[in-house]
């Protein structure tokens, strides 16, 4: 791949993604370099992504197994580039996932987690792990209830491949400002139920577009940011 000419929309995009951490950063009394910016780049062409990456942007977020490995196969200049998988994931999909991720953020089944553990390289470090949880208790929605969090958190903990850094939550997408602030603060409290009982966990990977703020005041480590830097996504 080229040389990435620097793209505006996106390099602006990006920069007002990041005033927005900033400032929801600052009202929270928090530093913003707690909290990690992660670029959702599925449905966007690898262009996209070496765009954001010459406007500075390290982290990106991919949902689907097989687009992220042809991104990743143009992109292998950029050696730099830390992947993260945070789509939901299906037993037969479980090797390119241990494979090619530095993160993965969507573990809600054991049997999946375990997959991941045999499956991830002896020469990689072992890959970042959060756990999946379904903080609305959508049935719809992928995760683990948080009834169900303990014993996960306990089984994936014991896991040498798999290092359990924290928690993600996609709260249902018609939450009130309210609603979306209590969501936040369920995953938060879980997180700290975890530290209580001796888990070294620090990563709350939680907020998208409309809702970083939220997330940010909340205690949000990673925000999962896609619209907001690549504009809408046309595929689904
Ligand atoms: C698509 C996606 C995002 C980004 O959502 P935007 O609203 O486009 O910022 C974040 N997290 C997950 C898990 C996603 O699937």
């Amino acid at each position: 791949m080229h040389k990435p000419v620097i793209n505006h929309t996106i390099a602006e995009a990006l920069a007002k993604v990041t005033a927005r951490i900033r400032q929801a950063a600052q009202a929270a009394g928090r530093n913003r370099e707690t909290v990690r910016l992660i670029a959702v780049s599925k449905t966007q062409a690898a262009a996209a992504v070496a765009q954001a990456y010459a406007a500075g942007q390290r982290d990106f977020g991919e949902n689907y197994v097989q687009e992220a490995l042809e991104k990743q196969a143009e992109l292998k200049a950029f050696a730099d580039i830390q992947w993260h998988f945070i789509g939901p994931i299906q037993s037969n999909k479980t090797r390119p996932i241990a494979e090619n991720f530095a993160w993965i953020h969507s573990i809600d089944r054991e049997k999946i987690a375990q997959r991941l553990n045999d499956q991830r390289p002896k020469e990689m470090p072992p890959a970042q792990v959060c756990l999946q949880v379904n903080i609305d208790d959508e049935s719809t929605k992928s995760g683990v209830s948080l009834n169900e969090l303990p014993a996960l958190a306990k089984a994936v903990s014991q896991m040498p491949r798999l290092q359990l850094r924290g928690l993600m939550a996609i709260p249902a997408a018609n939450n009130s400002p309210e609603q979306q602030h209590q969501a936040f603060r369920k995953l938060h409290n879980a997180l700290r139920e975890l530290q209580a009982q001796g888990y070294a966990v620090d990563t709350l990977s939680m907020g998208m577009s409309g809702d970083l703020e939220a997330a940010i005041a909340e205690g949000s480590t990673m925000v999962r940011v896609g619209t907001d830097i690549f504009g809408a996504r046309t595929k689904p």
